[in-house]
């Protein structure tokens, strides 16, 4: 569906000429028509499919369409940092046309900081977007007047959950006026997304595109590799595809900081140029790195958890798994970052003995199964793609009693 027919203020028309948006992507088409209705909305979708946009662009419709006060009249509240910074940064985009403010309030950073955020919030700006962890620091001080807020909007809430926020998220909610728009995004729907919508949401429309499988753009194979192999492999496989074709944009995902430092560490001495991003870095530190890669300063970037969701980074061609993602969910977040907006992107997935049974989940939960690679001939052999029974002995044992 084109936008223009899609019931947005004209202001904002503009604005999507702008950021070049044609047609609206399927989660807009279904979840800005209930927007605009004023319906609560329950929404289950990725990242990567636009969900962004589907509650941007009918919340700046709306107060495009108002007569205007200085007081915060919508609140966004997203998991990370590095997220509530690329919403703000639509919504700077969007709303170039209208008259609509936007900032965002995130934890990290200086004193200065606080007190730049606190000045935003007693000033007053149409559109907050916070961490759960740094709004409630600001709520202590009582200075945030929230009885203009009429929308209240959760990005990524099953994010949230997993990161502790359940108690603040309800206590925020409490804050806000009970005349008022709940709008929950997530990309997943546990049981306790639902606990929390009935807490919150009040009589909610709910659409579901998630069905949490990769974009079909994505070319996904794995390795069935042990531990002590997996660095030099990474290199090779890096050092083959330079040789092929200058390397561009690469995310290579690991669990621990100490796997990311050696991983980097590996990558520069055989002469791949490479970064890391992880929760040791400040503040500064991590946008500077996200900068240089989105700006493809930095070509090869090993990274944490922490950009597994929700960063908009376009064009990575190529997304590497050191180990298996624990959840099936992530390895879809995770190989997310590539092939977004209909671009095709490679991921590689490492595959070591005790992860096998994890892969199987995911193949399950993408309902595919995924290639296989062989090892390059000088490699030991890596494990075989079949579950391993720790405790066959101890059964036989029994069964022998
Ligand atoms: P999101 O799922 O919100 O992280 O969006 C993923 C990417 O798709 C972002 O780079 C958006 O700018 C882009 N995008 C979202 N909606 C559209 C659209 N209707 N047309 C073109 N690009 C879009």
């Amino acid at each position: 569906m084109k936008f223009n027919n899609i019931g947005l203020s004209s202001q904002l028309q503009e604005g999507l000429e702008m950021m070049g948006f044609e047609k609206a992507t399927p989660v807009q088409e279904q979840a800005i028509p209930i927007i605009l209705e004023g319906k609560d909305l329950i929404a289950c979708a990725q990242t990567g499919t636009g969900k962004t946009a589907a509650f941007v662009l009918p919340i700046l419709s709306i107060l495009s369409n108002k007569k205007q006060s200085n007081k915060v009249k919508a609140l966004i509240i997203a998991p990370t940092r590095e997220l509530a910074k690329q919403i703000d940064m639509q919504i700077e985009g969007f709303s170039y046309y209208t008259n609509s403010s936007s900032y965002p309030i995130y934890g990290g950073g200086t004193g200065p900081e606080f007190e730049n955020q606190k000045q935003a919030l007693v000033k007053g700006t149409d559109i907050i977007i916070c961490t759960p962890g740094r709004l409630m620091a600001h709520l202590k001080f009582n200075y945030f007047d929230t009885s203009e807020i009429e929308y209240l909007i959760l990005d990524e809430a099953d994010r949230m959950l997993d990161m502790g926020f359940y108690d603040d998220i309800v206590s925020i909610s409490k804050k806000i006026p009970k005349k008022r728009q709940t709008l929950l995004f997530s990309a997943t729907m546990p049981s306790k997304i639902r606990k929390l919508a009935e807490n919150i949401l009040i009589n909610p429309s709910s659409i579901s595109l998630a069905i949490s499988k990769p974009a079909a753009g994505i070319k996904q194979s794995a390795y069935l590799i042990n531990d002590d192999q997996k660095i030099r492999l990474i290199r090779d496989i890096l050092k083959k595809k330079e040789r092929e074709k200058p390397l561009s944009h690469v995310l290579i995902f690991a669990s621990s900081i100490k796997s990311v430092k050696e991983i980097k560490r590996t990558l520069n001495k055989s002469g791949l140029r490479s970064s890391d991003m992880h929760s040791e870095l400040n503040q500064e530190q991590r946008e500077d790195t996200i900068r240089d890669f989105k700006n493809k300063k930095i070509k090869i970037l090993v990274a944490t958890d922490i950009l597994s969701r929700g960063i908009d980074i376009k064009g990575i061609e190529l997304v590497m798994n050191y180990e298996v993602p624990h959840d099936a969910e992530d390895y879809v977040h995770r190989i997310g970052r590539t092939a977004r907006a209909d671009r095709t992107g490679e991921a590689i997935t490492f595959i070591n003995q005790k992860q096998v049974k994890n892969f199987m989940d995911i193949e399950k939960l993408i309902e595919r199964s995924v290639l296989k690679n062989d090892l390059p001939e000088n490699y030991e052999k890596g494990p075989k793609f079949e579950i391993f029974k720790k405790n066959s002995k101890k059964k036989n044992w029994k069964k022998r009693k």
